[in-house]
C-alpha cells in the first residue's frame, strides 16, 4: 500500500518538470492530469507488483510471473479499470517476446540502454519470498541474490538493473529490522549489498554508478544534483535521497513526487521503502481511502501474507 498510494500520487503529474510542479506543488491525492484519470489511480508501477505479489503467493514460478505480466498487458487484470496504461518499452519488448514463445529468463532486455527503472519499481514483494525462504539474513546467501537477478531479469535484464534491484531489496529488508533508525537501515542494507556485489566477477564493475549512494554527503546533495527521470540509477538515488530527507511516509513521497519527471516510479520505490519503515497507519488515511480497489489491492497482499507464513 506504500508503494500504491505514492504511484497514485504520481499519476496526475507524471512527466512533468520539477519547475513546474514547483508552482503548484502536489500535497494530496489528484485527480485528472496527465492520463485523465481520477484520483486513487494507480499505474503499471502497482500492477506489475500486484502481478508478482500474486504469482509468488503460489512459489516461485518464473513463467507463472511472466503470464500474470501478459494477463496485466494484454487483458486488463491488475489494473484499477480493466485496462493496462503505462508501459516502459523495455517491458513491452519482453512481454512481446514471451507471447511469441520466448522463455521468461530470455525475454528481458540487456542492453545498456535496457535500464530504465521498471523491475526496480515492482520487485519490493520478492522481499517477503525471500525472507519466507532464506531467512532475515537472507542476504549473505548467493541464491537468494540469483533469485532477484533473474525476477528482474524477466523484463530488465542487464546487470545495472539487476544490481538496483538487489541493493533496494537489500536496503528493504533492513528497513524491517526495528531496532534500527531510518538511515542506520540504509546505510546496513547498501552495505550489505555492496559487499556481495564487489566479489562478484563481472558485477563488480558497475558499482561505481552507485558508488554516490555511499557517499558521506549524499543526503545533503541539493537536490539539482538529484534526477529523478526513468534511469534506474536515478530513481533508486532520487528514492533513497528522499527517504533520507524526510521523516514519515507522507513527507517522503510527496518530496518524490515534486522532485518532477518520472513522478509515479520514484515516488512508488520510495513510498514501499517509506511504508515498510513507517508502517500502514502513518500513509494518510484520506490517501488510503481513495485508492481505486484498495479491498482488492489489500486481498492480494493478505494472501501472500498467508502463502509466505503457512
Ligand atoms: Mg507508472
Amino acid at each position: 500500500m506504500g508503494l500504491c498510494v505514492a504511484d497514485a500520487l504520481g499519476v496526475p503529474v507524471e512527466f512533468m518538470d520539477r519547475n513546474t510542479l514547483a508552482d503548484n506543488p502536489v500535497v494530496g491525492m489528484r485527480a485528472y492530469g496527465t492520463y485523465n484519470q481520477p484520483a486513487g489511480t494507480w499505474s503499471d508501477d502497482t500492477s506489475m507488483t500486484l502481478c508478482l505479489a500474486d504469482s509468488l503467493s503460489r512459489g516461485l514460478n518464473y513463467n507463472d510471473i511472466m503470464q500474470n505480466f501478459l494477463n496485466w498487458f494484454k487483458k486488463g487484470e491488475f489494473t484499477p479499470f480493466s485496462s493496462a496504461f503505462d508501459i516502459g518499452n523495455t517491458t513491452m519488448q519482453a512481454l512481446m517476446r514471451f507471447e511469441q514463445g520466448t522463455a521468461p529468463l530470455e525475454c528481458g532486455g540487456n542492453t545498456e540502454y535496457d535500464n530504465g527503472n521498471g523491475s526496480l519499481m515492482r520487485i519490493l514483494p520478492l522481499l517477503f519470498y525471500l525472507q519466507s525462504i532464506y531467512g532475515r539474513e537472507f542476504y549473505q546467501k548467493d541464491e537468494a541474490f540469483a533469485v532477484i537477478h533473474k525476477v528482474s531479469a524477466l523484463t530488465h535484464a542487464h546487470k545495472r538493473s539487476q544490481i538496483a534491484c538487489g541493493i533496494y531489496i537489500s536496503i528493504a529488508a533492513a528497513m524491517l529490522l526495528s531496532d534500527m533508525n531510518l538511515a542506520g537501515a540504509i546505510n546496513l542494507g547498501l552495505g550489505k549489498a555492496m559487499e556481495y556485489y564487489r566479489i562478484q566477477e563481472g558485477l563488480a564493475e558497475e558499482l561505481i554508478l552507485y558508488k554516490r549512494l555511499e557517499d558521506k554527503g549524499f543526503a545533503e546533495l541539493p537536490p539539482e544534483n538529484i534526477r529523478s527521470g526513468g534511469y534506474v540509477v536515478d530513481t533508486l538515488e532520487a528514492a533513497i535521497w528522499c527517504l533520507l530527507n524526510t521523516d514519515n511516509y507522507k513527507d517522503c513521497v510527496l518530496k518524490a513526487v515534486n522532485l518532477g519527471s518520472d513522478t509515479d516510479t520514484v515516488a512508488a520505490v520510495a513510498g514501499g521503502l517509506a511504508g515498510l519503515k513507517y508502517g500502514y497507519n502513518d500513509i494518510p488515511q484520506e490517501w488510503v481511502e481513495v485508492i481505486i480497489k484498495r479491498e482488492y489491492i489489500e486481498s492480494l497482499c493478505t494472501k501472500l501474507y498467508f502463502a509466505l507464513t503457512r
